[in-house]
């Protein structure tokens, strides 16, 4: 059975009596233990498609089922990083990660305490455990994000845009860190099945065991990528598969480009 899987998904926003179609008979499978990338341009429906996943939006039709049971509202099986840092601002980077943890009602006290520290120095957060948000960068926020999304041990991670603000340096130290992290879980247990959101080719690349780019309201195609889970960023950038993924996907953004200014199609 899929993880997750969706099945001629169709959404609708409404507000009064204006609706606006934002997904449109869309279909889509993940295994567990799968690391899949959503691409595509801005207002293609990604984060729509994360928000229904997480079941913080509801009102679809059509299925969409996690191990086979429909989805009708948030679950611990499931957790959500997003773009802005969800942390709560009064408490610390330790609290934050216990917060998480005491929804699951999985662990007792003196448990939590020891895991929010562990995931901390997974994170390399070990000496800011009492510190607040507004004393962190915007990099070490998502760590603790990351952390706080890992601790609950959830078997689905939804990640939407989580490094998109990221600087360069810090976003490719937390790919590697998440790249290292699920390669972790998936030897330690039956692996993380991860949902990805981003606008970026080199990231989810880097990270994807497949890619599913977008169109407007649709799934234009997707794209199995052949490195294996114990890949280096090293090894991928210097392959010949990581050119042509390249290629394929500039292309793909390209061709969305000239349709839309009514060019002839690029073929690179
Ligand atoms: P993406 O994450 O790919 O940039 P979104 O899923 O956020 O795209 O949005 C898809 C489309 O749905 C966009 O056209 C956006 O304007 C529209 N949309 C998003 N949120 C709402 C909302 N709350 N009400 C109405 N339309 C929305
Ligand atoms: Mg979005």
């Amino acid at each position: 059975m899929n993880k997750i899987e969706i099945n001629n998904l169709t959404f609708n926003y409404k507000s009064g009596k204006s609706e606006y179609l934002a997904l449109d008979d869309i279909s889509l499978s993940v295994k567990q233990g799968e690391f899949v990338c959503v691409i595509g341009s801005s207002g293609c429906g990604k984060s729509t498609l994360i928000t229904l996943l997480a079941g913080l939006q509801t009102g679809f039709t059509g299925e969409a089922l996690i191990d086979g049971v429909q989805i009708t509202g948030p679950g611990t099986e499931r957790s959500v990083v997003f773009q802005h840092y969800s942390l709560f601002p009064w408490m610390s980077t330790k609290k934050n990660i216990i917060f998480g943890m005491e929804q699951v009602k999985k662990w007792s006290n003196a448990e939590m305490s020891s895991r929010a520290d562990e995931y901390l120095k997974r994170v390399g957060l070990a000496e800011y455990a009492d510190k607040y948000p507004k004393e962190l960068s915007g990099g070490m926020r998502q760590r603790v994000a990351i952390a706080r999304s890992l601790a609950v041990e959830s078997e689905i991670l939804l990640m939407d845009e989580p490094f998109g603000a990221i600087d360069t340096k810090n976003r490719m130290d937390l790919q590697e860190l998440l790249l290292e992290l699920c390669a972790k879980e998936n030897k330690d247990k039956n692996g993380k099945t991860v949902v990805f959101v981003t606008h970026d080719i080199d990231e989810a690349i880097l990270l994807a065991d497949r890619i599913i780019f977008m169109e407007p309201k649709r799934i234009k195609e997707e794209i199995a990528v052949p490195f294996g889970k114990d890949r280096k960023r090293k090894e991928v950038v210097a392959s010949e598969e990581y050119s042509v993924l390249r290629r394929k996907l500039v292309s793909l953004f390209y061709a969305e480009l000239s349709s839309k200014v009514g060019g002839e199609e690029v073929v690179l």
